[in-house]
């Protein structure tokens, strides 16, 4: 009889051996404190949350607002979203009609992909979550069927969200895939110049402040035919006018080398994604819906996800929505005064209060029960050596919440931001 076999893996791009065996344990340490594994009622007159019993330390009823949640606008509570949702199931009297939209589709998903058209200028495909639509999409590119036919190298942005991370396996058994240094530029014209085809893979807007340079990529799509799919969740609804977002508001590439993805889960405040494209033929378009993965053969958005998103992208048709984004920069600058991080006087919602790994949990532990909740982030959610308080501000959060949240930070180490008055440095003007 011959030995069975045991198998080494090839982790040429992920290993869970190292991801859970580091991970995990901080995982553990958060919920032991109270930090994760939290169930809360959500107080719709308030926004506070309550937890409920069941948690090993946190009491039952403890009241808390949550400064790590991605609803900057909270549009996700806005009664028109909600009036939105229930009218929509009504209106078309099904949930869901559960059949490959490429076969029979009833027409609320078209509505929606429609009214996002319209708002952002763009041929729009919705899918239930932008990772969804990225597992669906990049290997399209990969194999060149969106493109140009010829099957580019890809080029993975070291810091590219897991969600497209994740499908580098995928795309490299359709073409080749390099990991690239964080908006390496040279880097990439270097490619440009030894490949027939490049696509470059990277988030519009990273989620600890910065944003991809659409204004170099458009050059070098100008100049190469460079394709970049941007992952611009971030910054829908949260920046530009009407909300369009980081890249399509700075990227004059507006053509068929530009393939953006945003969640519709964020500052936008309802559920599902929008695939934003200009230029593609419509044989393509079908090429995509019926080979995007779980684009076809996965549920769509159901009739009250889509009913929210009618009615938030009539809101981004407003003037509410410039009204809570100044809501929202006014609690980043009112935060940013009171502490510093790097990020301070971005205009970009996430704040990452640093903390060494030894403290990061007791800090946090403290926050909660002083009644707010930040998240401790930590490797491998952020590279070794940058563990901290992650912060996310909200255009709903009072002056008075934020005032008293600071207050604590800074009790719990957190560095409090220079007086406003420069004149201490004593440097003439
Ligand atoms: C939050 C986030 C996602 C996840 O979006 P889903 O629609 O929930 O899949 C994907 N990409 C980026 C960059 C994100 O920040």
């Amino acid at each position: 009889m011959t030995e069975p076999r045991t198998i080494t893996p090839a982790h040429q791009y992920r290993n869970n051996d190292k991801l859970i065996g580091i991970g995990n344990e901080f995982w553990d340490m958060s919920e032991h404190h109270g930090l994760a594994g939290i169930v809360a009622d959500y107080d719709t007159g308030t926004g506070v949350l309550r937890a409920r019993d069941g948690h090993e330390t946190l009491p039952e009823g403890h009241e808390f607002v949550n400064f790590s949640c991605c609803s900057y606008l909270d549009l996700d509570s806005h009664p028109e979203v909600i009036e939105g949702a229930v009218r929509a199931l009504r209106r078309y009297g099904v949930l869901d009609h559960c059949i490959a939209r490429s076969r029979v589709q009833i027409p609320a998903m078209l509505e929606l992909e429609t009214s996002l058209g319209e708002l952002f200028d763009a041929q729009v495909v919705c899918s239930i979550a932008a990772s969804t639509a990225t597992f669906g999409l990049l290997p399209l590119i990969a194999s060149g069927h969106l493109g140009d036919g010829v099957r580019p190298l890809m080029i993975f942005d070291k810091n590219a969200h897991v969600s497209m991370a994740n499908v580098k396996p995928v795309c490299a058994d359709e073409t080749e895939v390099v990991t690239s240094r964080h908006h390496d530029l040279d880097f990439i014209e270097d490619m440009c110049r030894k490949y027939d085809r490049v696509a470059y893979v990277c988030d519009g807007s990273d989620s600890l402040g910065g944003y991809a340079p659409v204004k170099e990529l458009a050059e070098l799509q100008d100049r190469y035919g460079l394709l970049v799919y941007y992952d611009d969740s971030h910054s829908l609804s949260a920046y530009g006018e009407r909300g369009i977002g980081y890249v399509r508001t700075h990227n004059p590439a507006r053509n068929d080398r530009t393939i953006t993805v945003v969640t519709l889960n964020k500052a936008y405040g309802t559920s599902g994604a929008a695939i934003v494209l200009d230029g593609q033929s419509r044989k393509t378009l079908r090429v995509v819906e019926r080979f995007g993965g779980a684009l076809n053969y996965s549920q769509l958005l159901d009739t009250a996800s889509v009913g929210a998103g009618l009615a938030s992208a009539e809101i981004h048709r407003t003037d509410e929505l410039t009204t809570l984004q100044n809501r929202l920069y006014r609690n980043i600058e009112l935060f940013d005064s009171l502490v510093h991080t790097d990020q301070s006087n971005g205009t970009f919602p996430i704040r990452l209060v640093p903390m060494s790994d030894t403290t990061v949990i007791e800090a946090g532990r403290r926050i909660i029960e002083a009644g707010f909740y930040v998240s401790p982030v930590f490797f491998p959610i952020v590279a070794r050596g940058t563990a901290g308080l992650r912060v996310m501000m909200r255009a709903g959060q009072s002056e008075q919440q934020i005032r008293d949240l600071c207050k604590v930070l800074v009790e719990a180490g957190a560095r409090p931001a220079a007086p406003a008055a420069p004149a201490a440095t004593g440097v003439p003007r």
